[in-house]
């Protein structure tokens, strides 16, 4: 089969694995981490990776970077600009690139904001949860609600004017009332893009213990679902456009990089854990933090064979719908068709439209999710996968 991406543009994503202590509802890769040197030595190493992806693929313009973690900003300030430096003088980084870092509030200062601003960070995603004081000592946060304030105002000061905050709701503990307290708040701050998380209990964390033990409730379904409905009319109605099931941005605000993503387009992982679609392949750099040292070290990829994801052309054809069907403005049959060469309803059967009626509609060719739809996204779209 062939998968056509005409697009050359891709995003690169690179990955951070350290923070300044671990949450206790997290199983992302990251580590506690208060060493400068081994951060600069990270750095280092990522500096090697990219020269080495440059290589790989030197044609390709990026056009999206993101940094993510972990908590990118835990990096003292000067490693922080060499990556970005080193990005920019390896790759062909276009002109208007979006370039985001992911941020924590108890880690931002001014200096480093100031050189974010200097290496051409233009975005930047401060990680809030809540604005409740009691909700982020439960979560384990590195910060309380004066340095989330704090860390908005001081990005705003320092220049950027594309800002997102990280919202959660579902905490066990959490009542209404005080999520829509913490999102009326966050909504009050006026960044341009905010990202609505679902907490889930995840195997390996301390909540999970804490589930297993009988010390946690899960926060119900109901209770979950009530949540995200009210976030989602508290966003539309202060001028938010909920442009995929959990994210909403004021006009022109919605992520480019993650968009790419939900369009089936390339991006290429940098640092342990990340993963890559390019040239119609998926791979995952090693977990191991480090593993990925040595392999770096010994100027070989850190991708282990049993990280090459290798799926079935129909499998891929799920993921296209799958992300696609997460933007509310959905995806385009005719995209589809011209990516895999193949007939939109000769792999779906027809009566699919039928069979999911209520849940999903179409306009011309554009499939979407109604708004029943986005609350059984799920269900919706384990038909096509
Ligand atoms: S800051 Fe983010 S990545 Fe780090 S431990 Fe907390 S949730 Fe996990």
């Amino acid at each position: 089969m062939t998968i056509t991406n005409s697009d050359n543009n891709i995003g690169l994503y690179v990955h951070v694995p350290f923070c300044l202590k671990k949450c206790r509802y997290c199983d992302f890769l990251s580590f506690e981490c208060h060493d400068e040197r081994a951060l600069s030595q990270y750095a280092d190493a990522l500096l090697r990776e990219i020269n080495a992806r440059y290589e790989e693929w030197p044609y390709k313009v990026v056009d999206t970077v993101y940094i993510g973690g972990g908590t990118p900003s835990i990096l003292p300030a000067d490693d922080m600009k060499r990556i970005v430096e080193g990005i920019k003088s390896n790759f062909v980084v276009s002109l208007d690139s979006e370039i985001t870092i992911e941020a924590n509030p108890a880690t931002l200062d001014d200096r480093k904001l100031e050189a974010y601003r200097e290496a051409g960070i233009n975005r930047i995603s401060i990680g809030i949860q809540s604005f409740d004081n009691t909700i982020l000592n439960l979560l384990g946060r590195a910060h309380d609600k004066n340095d989330a304030l704090n860390a908005v105002r001081m990005a705003k000061k320092a220049g950027f004017s594309n800002i997102n905050v990280d919202m959660m709701f579902g905490i066990p503990g959490q009542t209404l009332k005080m999520w829509r307290d913490s999102l009326r708040q966050c909504i009050f701050l006026r960044p341009e893009h905010i990202s609505l998380y679902s907490l889930q209990i995840e195997e390996g964390t301390p909540f999970q213990k804490l589930v297993d033990r009988g010390a946690m409730e899960r926060t119900s379904d109901r209770v979950d679902r009530t949540m995200y409905h009210d976030a989602i009319d508290m966003l539309t109605q202060a001028g938010y456009n909920l442009y995929e099931i959990s994210n909403g941005a004021l006009p022109g605000y919605e992520s480019r990089h993650n968009l790419k993503y939900w369009s089936y387009k390339e991006y290429m992982g940098l640092g342990p854990g990340a993963s890559s679609f390019m040239g119609g392949h998926r791979f995952k750099n090693t977990s191991s933090v480090l593993e990925y040292l040595e392999y770096i070290k010994k100027g070989l990829p850190p991708v282990k064979p049993e990280d090459v994801e290798r799926y079935t052309p129909r499998e891929e054809m799920g993921i296209y719908v799958f992300t696609g069907l997460r933007k509310t403005a959905g995806f385009d049959i005719r995209d589809f068709e011209e990516t895999f060469k193949l007939d939109f309803f000769d792999v779906y059967d027809p009566s699919i439209i039928s069979k999911l009626k209520g849940l999903i509609e179409m306009e011309g060719f554009v499939m979407r999710l109604t708004e029943k739809g986005l609350d059984v996204s799920n269900r919706v779209m384990a038909e096509f996968v």
